[in-house]
C-alpha cells in the first residue's frame, strides 16, 4: 500500500484539490483508494457531499478511540462515494479541539499511522490531505506517508512558505527512521502573469531535486469541479488541469517504484 500526503503550511494553495485529482486518477485506473481528510474545514469532506460539522463518526473518531483503535472500527469511519474505488475517512470539525488536548497525551502523533496500517490489505494507495498548520494533525499525516506532495501556488512569496515547510519537514525528519521523500508542485500556475513565471523559475532553480518537471495550470473548471462535488478528471476528462495532474500521478508511481527498489537494498544490506 502507497500512502501520500499533502501538505503545505500555507493555506489556499491546491491541496485538497490535489488530494481528490490524483486519488480520482488512481481510482479510475482500478487502485483502491481511500482518502483521509484531516482539516478541521472539512474540504475534502464537504467535496463529497457531507458537512464536517455534523460529521459522526469522522477522523476525530480516530483519535477519540487512539490506543483502542481496531479495523473494525477503522471501516466504521469509512465512507464510499459515488466513484468506483473511491472512499474516504471525512473530517469533523471537532479535530480543531485537538491541539488543546494532545498536550501531554501519549501516542496522539501516530493515530494516523496506526489507521493506515490496519487498512494495509485493503487500500492500495492512502492519499491524505493535511490543515495548513503545523500541530498534532500534520504531524500525524507526514508520520503516516511515505511521500510528500506539496502544492505551492506559483506567486511571489511561494518560496518563503516553500522554506517554511521544508523546514519544517528537516526538524521532524530527525525523528524518522528514513529521511521522507518529497515533491513540489507548483500550482495555479498563469503564463500570462509576470508572477507565476518568475516563481516558477525560482522554485525550480532553487529545489531542483525536488521539484515536479511539470506544473498544475490555473484553470476555474477545478472550482466547478469541486462545487459540483466530481473529482477534475471526471468532471472535465481532457482539460489540462486533468493532464497535468495525470503526468503528476505517473510520476509519483515512478518515484514510488525507485522508492521501494531502494529500501528493499537497505533492507538486505546492498
Ligand atoms: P486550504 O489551505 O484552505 O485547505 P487548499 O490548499 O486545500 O486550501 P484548495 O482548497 O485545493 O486549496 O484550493 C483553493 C481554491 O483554489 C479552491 O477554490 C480551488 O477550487 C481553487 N483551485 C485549486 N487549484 C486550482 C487551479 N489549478 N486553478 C484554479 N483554481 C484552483
Ligand atoms: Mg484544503
Amino acid at each position: 500500500m502507497l500512502v501520500w500526503t499533502v501538505a503545505n503550511q500555507k493555506g489556499g494553495v491546491g491541496k485538497t484539490t490535489t488530494a481528490v485529482a490524483l486519488a480520482g486518477l488512481a481510482a479510475e485506473q482500478g487502485l483502491r483508494v481511500l482518502m483521509v481528510d484531516l482539516d478541521p474545514h472539512g474540504s475534502l469532506t464537504s467535496y463529497f457531499g457531507e458537512n464536517a460539522d455534523y460529521c459522526k463518526p469522522s477522523t476525530y473518531t480516530l483519535f477519540e478511540l487512539n490506543k483502542n483503535l481496531t479495523r473494525a472500527e477503522v471501516f466504521k469511519i469509512i465512507r464510499s462515494t459515488k466513484y468506483d474505488n473511491l472512499s474516504f475517512l471525512p473530517a469533523s470539525t471537532a479535530l480543531a479541539t485537538l491541539e488543546r488536548q494532545a498536550i501531554g497525551k501519549d501516542g496522539l502523533g501516530l493515530v494516523v499511522s496506526r489507521t493506515v496500517e490496519l487498512l494495509n490489505n485493503d487500500f492500495d494507495l492512502v492519499v491524505i490531505d493535511s490543515p495548513p498548520l503545523l500541530g498534532v494533525l500534520m504531524i500525524n499525516a507526514l508520520a503516516a506517508c511515505q511521500h510528500l506532495v506539496i502544492p505551492v501556488q506559483t506567486e511571489f512569496l511561494a518560496i518563503k512558505g516553500l522554506e517554511r515547510m521544508i523546514h519544517t519537514l528537516q526538524m521532524l525528519g530527525r525523528s524518522r527512521k528514513r529521511e521522507l521523500g518529497y515533491t513540489i508542485v507548483p500550482t495555479m500556475f498563469d503564463r500570462r502573469t509576470h508572477a507565476s513565471v518568475v516563481s516558477l523559475r525560482a522554485i525550480k532553480n532553487q529545489f531542483i531535486e525536488h521539484a515536479w518537471a511539470g506544473k498544475i495550470p490555473v484553470d476555474t473548471r477545478l472550482r466547478d469541479a469541486s462545487k459540483a462535488g466530481v473529482p477534475p478528471h471526471l468532471f472535465e476528462p481532457d482539460g489540462r488541469a486533468t493532464s497535468a495532474y495525470r503526468s503528476l500521478l505517473k510520476q509519483l508511481f515512478q518515484q514510488a517504484a525507485v522508492d521501494r527498489k531502494s529500501s528493499r537494498a537497505v533492507a538486505s544490506g546492498v
